[in-house]
């Protein structure tokens, strides 16, 4: 069986249901048999980085979703992966002039996969060139600019998705479904640890200006949105604090680790780490009434491990990028929905939560939030 059969058979019956009614297709193996000639969504990358690379990979194996374009500020990128990828020069852009991508209908949308701070203008510009986004996390360094990009879009008719990966992942649906059902009983308590050691000090992870913050801006955010859909609910409050060992690494504004607590309607509460500086954090811990899920590692690439109480988890490990874009695409051809939202308003409520943490750092009081 070839590595495409097999990414299809573990997307299972959600994806299927999913894509079943656009292609006509009648069962997995049909699925995979029939030539499929429905509608591709056709993705440039902007941002041809290491994430951006990953992306591409995992994008040869998608059928809804093909790459046809690139936008860098690296002419021997773009010539090397037009190569790899047979990209026409017509479809090659760089930060100075792909506005003019307004011109070029053989585009459909455009995956933002640059340093934190430049993706509010990019995602505006794009906006106003009447092409669909996906924004990579953090959508923008606040909520006031998250806001900006979602009425843009809105604005624009265009579309705007964050790239919210986990939210198509088997073993975090399986867990969202079990406590959905109502398998688990109330949920009492969620924990998120996210973090790892970082290391050049020269990357643009550890400025300021092109980041944003630090550790929370960029694998925080994965306990923050993992505390709202495993828990369910959003949070009406938070509370943080800061450490930093090595302020000399973790300049000004370059949160090094940061804990941090939420609290929900129910009562459930939530006590989540982000740290630059411990390696191994990669676990989610949800305990319920009559019930708990437990994953780690919890957001990497995977294969993610996890168990409940009922067992093992014992979802096929799918490439994350792959089925994201798959989905993504009858998203936004179809109007399908995400299994968890990965809309504009998603990524503006993480950035909601991330404004009040650094508030709650810097004031030391307990913050009260609206979402
Ligand atoms: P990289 O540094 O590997 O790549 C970023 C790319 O952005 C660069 O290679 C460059 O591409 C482009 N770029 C444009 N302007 C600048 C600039 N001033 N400084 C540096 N690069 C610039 O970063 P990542 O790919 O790891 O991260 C990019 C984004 O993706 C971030 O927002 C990050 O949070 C997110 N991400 C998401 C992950 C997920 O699992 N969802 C995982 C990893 C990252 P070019 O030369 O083509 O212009």
């Amino acid at each position: 069986m070839d590595s495409r059969r097999n990414f299809l058979q573990a997307m299972g019956a959600s994806f299927l249901a999913l894509s079943i009614p656009k292609t006509g297709f009648g069962s997995i193996d049909d699925f995979y048999n029939k030539p499929y000639d429905g509608p591709v969504l056709r993705v440039a990358i902007m941002g041809l980085g290491g994430y951006g690379t990953r992306v591409a990979e995992a994008m040869r194996d998608c059928k809804m979703a093909k790459l046809v374009g690139l936008i860098s500020g690296t002419p021997s990128k773009i010539t090397a992966w037009q190569s790899k990828y047979d990209i026409p020069a017509g479809n090659c852009y760089n930060y100075e002039n792909f506005d003019s991508i307004k011109d070029n209908p053989s585009i459909d949308a455009v995956y933002v996969i640059t340093p934190n701070s430049l993706h509010h203008g990019q995602v505006i510009r794009l906006a106003k060139a009447g092409k669909h986004v996906i924004c990579e996390k953090p959508m923008a360094l606040n909520a006031k600019q998250g806001q900006e990009m979602i009425d843009a879009c809105k604005k624009a008719n265009v579309k705007l998705l964050v790239g919210y990966r986990m939210h198509f992942e088997p073993k975090t649906l399986e867990i969202v479904r079990m406590r959905k059902a109502g398998e688990m009983g109330n949920v009492m308590f969620f924990q998120g640890l996210s973090g790892f050691k970082i290391g050049d000090p020269t990357q643009w992870r550890l400025n300021k200006e092109l980041a944003g913050g630090g550790s929370l801006m960029d694998i925080g955010i994965y306990a923050i949105n993992g505390a709202r859909y495993m828990v369910g609910e959003e949070p009406i409050w938070v509370t943080a604090q800061e450490t930093k060992t090595n302020p000399e690494k973790f300049k000004e504004g370059v949160d090094e680790t940061i804990q941090f607590q939420l609290g929900f309607p129910s009562g459930a509460v939530a006590s989540c780490l982000s740290s630059y500086n411990i390696s191994y954090l990669d676990r989610f811990f949800l305990s319920a009434e009559k019930g708990f899920a437990d994953l780690q590692p919890s957001t990497g690439y995977g294969p993610i491990k996890g168990r409940t109480n009922k067992g093992e988890l014992t979802q096929a490990h799918i490439t994350h990028q792959t089925v994201q874009m798959e989905k993504m695409a009858a998203i936004i051809l179809a109007g399908e929905a995400a299994p968890i939202p990965v809309d504009g308003e998603e990524g503006l409520k993480d950035l909601k939560i991330i404004d009040a943490i650094y508030l709650a750092v810097k004031s030391g009081k307990k913050i009260s939030l609206k979402l």
